[in-house]
């Protein structure tokens, strides 16, 4: 049996500012009101842009909604003279809970090295944020390594320097299936999904393992949910384009295996 409670994260990237982040939260909090949606049933997690976060965190507060709020990057400095960063420590005090690190996008604009995305899984956990740690394949790695082997390199690089029992989430994303409109098949996710957590076993412990929730993430939309999350290893889902809009990532919340 998965014990493991589903989490449904929406990562927003670079849209909505604070106005309309505010907007669809608030938005969000009454479609699943109003379907009824149970509480607790499913972690709901969003991830605006920095600039929003303290108005996000204001109204989760006031209106007592229980979403986790997540921040999409962190530097790897506490403090100094960094110009441009946001500390580990800035995320805490707003009450950020999670922080989404290595996204493939920071990968390949940011050139984020397994080095840097390592460093800040450290800084994640200094500061008792629980790092979402992004992996995936191109469709070249595809091609001439298969699904799992850069997924599989990456976690390990990333996990190398964590203590066993580390609170971690990981999300596994192809990067051909991010924003393309074609989501890897249930199977691949669950293929790479059940690499994945021997990773977390091998090196955070059995244990840590098997309470760690594996993402999937690509495409995901309210109509292909419900396969990935009928796989005995896909714990939820990191969610991209589809998370901007109320109903549809309503309907992905209320997902029904
Ligand atoms: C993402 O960027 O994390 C993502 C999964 O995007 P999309 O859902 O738009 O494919």
């Amino acid at each position: 049996v998965n014990a493991r409670t589903p989490l449904i994260a929406g990562n927003w990237k670079l849209n909505l500012d604070h106005l309309q982040a505010v907007a669809l939260v608030q938005k969000l909090h009454w479609a699943l009101k109003d379907a009824g949606h149970e509480e607790g049933s499913v972690d709901v997690a969003v991830f605006p842009p920095f600039t929003d976060l303290r108005s996000v965190q204001t109204l989760l507060d006031a209106d007592k909604i229980p979403f986790l709020l997540g921040a999409q990057d962190l530097s790897t400095h506490d403090d100094g003279a960094y110009t441009g960063e946001i500390s580990g420590a800035f995320l805490k005090r707003l009450n950020v809970a999670q922080v989404i690190i290595g996204h493939s996008e920071r990968r390949e604009y940011h050139a984020e090295t397994d080095e840097v995305v390592a460093a800040k899984v450290q800084a994640a956990l200094r500061h008792g944020l629980v790092p979402v740690i992004c992996v995936g394949e191109t469709s070249e790695d595809l091609e001439k390594h298969g699904a799992s082997a850069v997924p599989v390199g990456q976690l390990e690089k990333a996990l190398a320097d964590v203590p066993a029992g580390a609170d971690v989430v990981v999300a596994y994303e192809p990067v051909w299936a991010i924003g393309s409109g074609q989501a890897a098949t249930p199977q691949q996710a669950q293929e790479v999904a059940a690499k994945l957590r021997e990773v977390v076993a091998a090196t955070l412990g059995a244990d840590t393992a098997a309470k760690t929730r594996v993402l999937y993430g690509g495409s995901v939309k309210s109509s292909n949910i419900a396969s990935f999350m009928r796989e005995p290893d896909v714990d939820g889902a990191l969610v991209g384009g589809a998370s901007l809009k109320v109903d549809e990532f309503a309907a992905i919340i209320r997902f029904q295996k």
